[in-house]
């Protein structure tokens, strides 16, 4: 392990993460008696959650009789975690925690008078109980993602669009706000392999994804249902507001172009439209956007359409 490094002044000896006894010691040389029970407690505190968010509080409320503060922050730009507790004054501490070479992110604490150096070699020692927990909440957030995620496209899956129903009806259902569903097919996608290659055939999987996405601003609400077929899922959106983010996301995709390797060509979807009904289930709002689309398809395709009921 590579222990934490502190920014703009020199690193300090630390302790290795995990020896409880190195630890304890720390404490009890920088803060006087109690420190086996503190350490121990520390170590244990921070067993008790893989959420990057709890477990940064955790350490902050478990550390502050030691080394009072009145922010932390844990960021990772990369990897888009940024976690932040209490209000940011004037003095800064910060350490680049690296563990066997992976960067896992800055942690700062700030407060309105200086961090004397004893306190910083506590701080030192405190951190290395913090870092392969926090290693540990990284992975399950890279894993849980990943799990959740189409690899080719960027869009959730099915499996998180299960969930995302189920979350976002029980919302509608509990607040009565209204909530809406896309469904999108791509038009004569096979013929598309078939021409082009089934290359050609991803390429267009991932441009109409990154239009969707462009279109509604937001990634977190576009799932790929499976082979050609998204799911946009609108929370707090009526039919008229689904109906014209419909017609927004068919035009795109009908006005880009598409170039493949010599190729030129061109797509379009069509898509369905449901809204939700306080009688709904998941299964029933999906079965309506499906008919909607089924109406799309048999009337030409490349076009929106509607259904109230299944
Ligand atoms: P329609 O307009 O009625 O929707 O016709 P279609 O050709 O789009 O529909 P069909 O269901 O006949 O064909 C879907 C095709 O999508 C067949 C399948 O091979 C292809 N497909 C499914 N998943 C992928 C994928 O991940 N990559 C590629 N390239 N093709 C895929
Ligand atoms: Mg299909
Ligand atoms: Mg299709």
């Amino acid at each position: 392990m590579q222990l934490p490094r502190r920014k703009h002044k020199p690193s300090q000896s630390v302790p290795e993460a995990g020896n409880l006894a190195l630890l304890s010691n720390a404490i009890e040389a920088e803060a006087g008696g109690e420190g086996s029970r503190k350490a121990l407690q520390l170590a244990s505190a921070l067993q008790t959650t893989l959420e990057i968010d709890k477990l940064i509080e955790i350490f902050s409320e478990e550390i502050s009789s030691l080394i009072p503060h009145d922010s932390i922050t844990f960021e990772n730009q990369q990897q888009n975690i940024h976690v932040s507790f209490g209000e940011k004054a004037k003095h800064t501490c910060s350490y680049q925690l690296v563990v066997t070479a992976q960067t896992l992110g800055q942690l700062s604490f700030t407060r309105r008078h200086k961090f004397s150096e004893h306190e910083t070699v506590l701080l030192e020692s405190l951190i290395c109980s913090l870092v392969y927990p926090l290693r540990n909440a990284i992975m399950y957030k890279h894993a849980l993602t990943a799990a959740l995620t189409d690899p080719l496209t960027g869009a959730h899956n099915r499996s998180a669009l299960n969930l995302a129903l189920i979350r976002e009806i029980e919302l509608a259902r509990r607040h009565g706000t209204p909530l809406s569903l896309i469904l999108l097919d791509i038009d004569k996608f096979k013929a598309i392999n078939d021409t082009y290659g089934h290359l050609a055939g991803d390429f267009v999987l991932k441009t109409v994804a990154d239009a969707v996405m462009e279109c509604t601003r937001s990634s977190d609400m576009l799932f790929r249902a499976g082979g050609e077929e998204f799911v946009v899922l609108l929370s707090n959106t009526d039919k008229e507001g689904a109906l014209l983010l419909a017609e927004r996301i068919r035009r795109v995709i009908a006005d880009n172009d598409y170039h493949y390797g010599d190729h030129r060509f061109n797509v379009t979807a069509s898509l369905g439209v449901a809204c939700f009904h306080k009688d709904d289930n998941s299964e029933t709002l999906f079965e309506k956007a499906d008919i909607a689309l089924y109406t799309a398809k048999a009337e030409g395709r490349n076009c929106v359409r509607y259904a109230a009921s299944v």
